[in-house]
């Protein structure tokens, strides 16, 4: 891959990270080693002890300190991600912003949603006082992409953190002065212990970590890596939760209003250069306003340039080898009989990719069933919502959506198979910290943001104390034929009428 014919001119046991638009040399970084993950994570487990006796308030204080130095340096943190990545600075500013909500909410929730809570009893065990806690479940890695460096791994990062774990975090090999600038910033209000450590490398850092034995990994990438991810996992039972790819479709109905649509349809299958795991790929138009969509699609998106330059809309694509990987879908859709309305095969030069609008694609087109991962969107005509339906669930993955109708919205939203659908906007729920983000299927299991963010890392703690003797004495060789005939009797019953 990439990073090898990087490290041709690399220093041994070190990798470059270049600029994807003008290829720069941005940093030179360690490749890490399975000693110094397992030294890391050594570090971490002395951490995670100090970090887990504080309280909820002394680690919220800690993670709103951090969040204030995220919130004062949001530009120099934006020029890193945009050197790494080539994504434009105000799109980097806006995505590290968006960051800072989340941290005030896991902060501020987790003494509500971890702490100790009173259970439920029965007519049987009405002398137990039950209560569950959810506690750390020690350190976490958390591996990352690079298509959002900040937003995305801090989605797991500060939810462990809040739980109070300690984190080891090795982001991607093309983003990991984005990573360094996090832990460093982190360790500024946290001098003490090394509770958020960087590890830095390649996919065999990953492996590395996977294999140290740390309570969890919390995966963020392709669904190809996530499953070598979760087979190494296997090894030491370490469980893990998986942020994949997804296709996600945008649904828009005969009553919707189509200025908003075109403007999410275009911003959400192309911001970012389309390089975004919930980004727009495919979509599905009620025949009677397929025309008029169209037409206002390709008006919005022939607005946006891609370039490196100051004004440029759209940044670079980051990975070098994804445009063969978008080309090979444009052709594909054009060798068989489709139309680039927008773009097409002459769209790509260098890393620069404009943007691109695809009618008449087959649905089996990779372009309609792989994440493309470039600024193009495939539109298709379907006579009724309910086929908008069922193109939208013909995929393996099950990320996001989006649905825009005025009267319909949530209930087309209701009947879509994935983690998160938007209704009239796009990109909202990943905004909304109470809100957990995750797909099914190709797109991962387990939760980030929200309560199950929180629980996810952490595990259940029961405990059910004895408050009196119960009348009724189950649970002893002193049991009697006349206590069994009694307790036989209450459960008849409580449960026989059923
Ligand atoms: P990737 O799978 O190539 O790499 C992800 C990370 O895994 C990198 O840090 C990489 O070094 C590491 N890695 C590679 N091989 C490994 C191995 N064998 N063991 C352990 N770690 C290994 O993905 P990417 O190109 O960095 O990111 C893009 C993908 O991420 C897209 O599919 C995108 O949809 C997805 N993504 C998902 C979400 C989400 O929240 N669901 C968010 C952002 C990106």
């Amino acid at each position: 891959m990439t990073i090898s014919v990087r490290n041709e001119q690399a220093e041994a046991g070190t990798f470059e990270v270049r600029s994807p638009g003008n290829g720069d040399l941005v940093g030179s970084f360690p490749m890490h080693t399975d000693e110094d993950v397992a030294a890391t994570v050594a570090r971490a487990r002395v951490a995670a002890d100090w970090w887990a006796g504080l309280t909820f308030r002394e680690r919220a204080e800690r993670l709103d300190r951090f969040r204030g130095i995220i919130a004062r340096r949001l530009a120099q943190l934006a020029g890193i991600m945009h050197e790494e990545t080539g994504k434009p600075h105000s799109d980097a500013v806006l995505e590290a912003s968006l960051s800072l909500d989340h941290i005030a909410w896991a902060a501020k929730h987790a003494p509500k949603v971890l702490g100790r809570r009173r259970a439920g009893v029965s007519l049987l065990t009405a002398n137990q006082a039950a209560s569950v806690e959810y506690r750390p479940l020690g350190v976490i890695g958390v591996i990352g992409p690079w298509n959002y460096p900040v937003f995305t791994p801090l989605g797991s990062i500060v939810y462990a953190l809040a739980a109070g774990n300690a984190v080891v975090f090795k982001p991607s090999e093309f983003t990991p002065g984005t990573g360094s600038w996090l832990v460093d910033a982190f360790a500024q209000v946290v001098p003490e212990h090394p509770v958020f450590q960087l590890i830095t490398g390649d996919g065999s850092t990953g492996a590395a970590l996977c294999a140290s034995g740390v309570n969890k990994m919390a995966f963020t990438g392709s669904t190809t890596t996530a499953k070598k991810v979760m087979a190494s996992c296997a090894e030491t039972l370490t469980p893990i939760v998986a942020e994949c790819g997804g296709t996600d479709a945008l649904l828009v109905d005969s009553d919707a209003d189509l200025d908003a649509a075109a403007d999410a349809a275009a911003w959400a299958g192309m911001a970012n250069a389309g390089q975004s795991c919930i980004g727009t790929e495919r979509v599905y138009v009620h025949t009677d306003v397929h025309d008029a969509f169209l037409e206002k699609l390709v008006t919005v998106a022939r607005g946006q340039r891609a370039g490196t330059d100051p004004d440029a809309t759209i940044g670079p694509i980051t990975l070098p080898s994804q445009i063969e990987t978008i080309r090979r879908h444009i052709n594909d859709v054009l060798r068989r009989g489709g139309r680039a309305v927008l773009g097409g095969a002459d769209a790509i030069d260098g890393s620069l990719v404009q943007p691109c609008v695809l009618t008449d694609v087959p649905e089996d087109s990779p372009a309609v069933t792989e994440e493309t991962f470039g600024p193009m969107l495939t539109v298709s005509r379907v006579g009724d919502m309910d086929e908008a339906v069922k193109r939208t669930n013909a995929t393996t993955y099950g990320l996001g959506a989006a649905v825009f109708s005025k009267k319909r919205g949530t209930e087309i939203a209701d009947r879509l198979r994935c983690g998160m659908v938007a209704v009239n906007a796009v990109f909202n729920y990943p905004q909304l910290p109470s809100l957990p983000f995750g797909g099914v299927g190709d797109s991962g299991f387990g939760r980030i943001h929200g309560p199950d963010g929180l629980r996810e890392f952490s595990f259940a703690r029961s405990t059910a104390r004895q408050r009196f003797t119960p009348p009724l004495a189950l649970t002893t060789f002193g049991r009697t034929a006349k206590t069994d005939s009694l307790a036989t009797k209450i459960m008849t019953l409580l449960h026989g009428r059923h």
